[in-house]
């Protein structure tokens, strides 16, 4: 299993500002995550004046989904100087792409400390009574 500096340097080889045609910048932000069976996606934040720009922690989801992967371990993003913690809606996504969401390890830092995500997002979306909600919604 890749250990926490590595996926840190994983997700730092990939950051990198792109200035695209449009003047805008992705890449500020780099994301490497590794799935409980051990590969490693990752992805950067991109931005368009219309409106698709997302986080790079959507990025490497997509890179992970496309290989039917959705068991997360641990994610770390980073800038050019620090590690980030996740906004709000990566963590909404993070807890429903995984079956076991709450258990992912977010790294907070560049000596490798961590929270559960459950620790932040303690009242997350995708709890049981969702599940019967959409099942409602949906019939
Ligand atoms: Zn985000």
């Amino acid at each position: 299993m890749i250990s926490v500096e590595e996926l840190i340097k994983k997700a730092e080889e990939v950051q990198g500002e792109i200035t695209l045609p449009n003047g805008l910048v992705s890449g500020i932000v780099g994301v490497a995550l590794v799935t409980k069976d051990g590969n490693v996606y990752t992805g950067i934040n991109v931005e368009f004046y219309c409106s698709l720009g997302h986080c790079a922690e959507c990025s490497a989801i997509s890179d992970m989904l496309k290989d039917h992967k959705t068991e997360i371990d641990m994610i770390v993003a980073v800038d050019v100087e620090k590690v980030l913690p996740p906004c709000g809606r990566c963590r909404e996504l993070m807890m429903q792409v995984s079956k076991e969401g709450k258990d992912i390890k977010v790294i907070l830092d560049k000596e490798g400390n961590y929270k559960r995500l459950e620790e932040l997002l303690p009242e997350y979306w995708n709890t049981p009574g969702m599940n019967d909600y959409l099942e409602k919604d949906t019939n």
